[in-house]
């Protein structure tokens, strides 16, 4: 089992991609994955507007 192979779905598009290409971000706890910059941006702005009121367990 490689790292390399580790397929992650993009936290916005939930399209899955490799993990060693997907773009992260650090959120209070937890590090979200995204499929390229656009989802990244649109996750950005979500999150300022958008109080935290659902969490994943
Ligand atoms: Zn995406």
């Amino acid at each position: 089992m490689s790292e390399d192979d580790e397929k992650i779905a993009c936290h916005v598009c939930k399209k899955m991609i490799p993990k060693a290409a997907a773009l992260h971000a650090e959120g209070a706890e937890y590090v979200y994955h995204f499929c390229d910059t656009s989802c990244l941006a649109f996750w950005n702005e979500d999150k300022d507007k958008e109080i935290k009121e659902t969490k994943d367990s």
